[in-house]
């Protein structure tokens, strides 16, 4: 068989997708990243001493399946039961387990445009559809999003939202889900970065499912967990879906300790949000629009300048933001909030572009 054929033996789905295409991770090289809303600083000691020693004591065994010590853990925090939670090998392992237990061949999957991208792919997987309703101007979701839809099996909520940074308020979400026709996830990804949570709305609602993520909130993005909060019905349809050992000795043992490191965490959210309003004022202050974020990444355009131009000429000058341009909707940078002389060399290098390329005055 002529090896250009291979493709032929793939699912026609798969054949036809394009693939997703994640934030650049520049391997070498020294790079200013504020693309992929990474958090700037270090994790937990905790967590990485708790690595270490997980490395040193429990490697030659499988894990255990369901995560126990991080669900007794989070649920403490939370103040929930431990077995309304699963957990996964990075939020996207859970949003891949729900799509795949709910949303099958010739079903529907409903998103908000524009959001997470990596939405789509899971609904191309399944050889589903995917249904985009565009926010309005000021980020809310009009009737279409609840509108009933021909084998609608699930709808995906990102709260804040990517790349905008806004939210709805819960009372509005549950009100989404209390006309929806199929079961809502609210992909609370940036929600410690935000002034409100749903998870009490899944006690209110059992079709409601949350799911976080330990990669930006908690500088845990090269260790891949994150969970779902679901009404335990749910959880138990859920477990038969997943991979047996979906999540790592070292992920549970360094989730473990990074959640139940408070103290970290509320420094580490107080410094992201001071450093947020920093970036914010600064590019309203060259003249972006900028759009008002409860995540730790702002959303921004120029309206003399090309936002792809923007984002080439940092990219010469060694500093990574993510350029994003949704045909039908627009284009921008979304800048992810970095350490405070991370902003304030992005700003300069961003105010020097503007300055040299401003008409003269005269
Ligand atoms: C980053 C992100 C995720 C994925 O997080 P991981 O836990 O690293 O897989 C999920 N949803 C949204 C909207 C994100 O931005």
């Amino acid at each position: 068989m002529p090896i250009d054929s291979l493709e032929l033996l793939f699912r026609e789905n798969i054949r036809r997708m394009k693939p997703y295409v994640p934030g650049e991770q520049p391997q070498g090289g020294k790079f200013i990243k504020l693309n992929t809303n990474e958090n700037p600083y270090p994790p937990s000691p905790l967590a990485v001493r708790a690595i270490q020693q997980a490395a040193e004591t429990s490697l030659v065994r499988y894990p255990d399946p369901l995560a126990t010590a991080f669900r007794i853990q989070a649920a403490e925090v939370l103040g929930i039961d431990p077995d309304w939670i699963l957990c996964g090998n990075g939020s996207d392992d859970i949003l891949t387990i729900v799509t795949r237990a709910f949303v099958g061949e010739g079903d529907a999957l409903r998103l908000p445009y524009p959001s997470y991208i990596l939405y789509r792919t899971l609904a191309e997987i399944q050889n589903a559809r995917y249904e985009e309703i565009f926010f309005d101007k000021d980020f809310r979701l009009g009737a279409s999003f609840v509108a009933a839809g021909e084998r609608l099996k699930l709808a995906f909520l990102p709260n804040p939202n990517s790349p905008s940074g806004t939210v709805l308020p819960p009372q509005e979400v549950l009100a989404l889900a209390e006309q929806l026709p199929c079961p809502l996830l609210v992909d609370e990804a940036y929600v410690d970065f935000a002034e409100h949570d749903c998870i009490d709305l899944v006690r209110r609602n059992p079709r409601v499912m949350v799911s976080r993520t330990l990669s930006k909130s908690y500088g845990l993005a090269g260790l891949r967990f994150g969970f779902l909060i679901a009404h335990p019905d749910i959880i138990a349809m859920l477990r038969k879906v997943k991979d047996s050992y979906n999540c790592d000795a070292l992920a549970i043992a360094g989730a473990t300790a990074a959640i139940g490191d408070r103290q970290w965490f509320a420094e580490n959210r107080a410094q992201v949000l001071a450093t947020r309003e920093r970036l914010s004022r600064g590019l309203a202050e060259l003249g972006f629009a900028v759009t008002p974020s409860q995540a730790n990444f702002v959303w921004c355009r120029h309206h003399d300048y090309p936002a792809e131009e923007l984002y080439q000429r940092l990219k010469a000058d060694r500093i990574l933001v993510r350029y994003m341009n949704y045909p039908g909707w627009g284009d921008g940078l979304r800048i992810s909030v970095g350490t405070d002389a991370q902003i304030d060399a992005c700003l300069s290098l961003l105010s020097s572009y503007l300055t040299a390329s401003a008409p003269p005055a005269d």
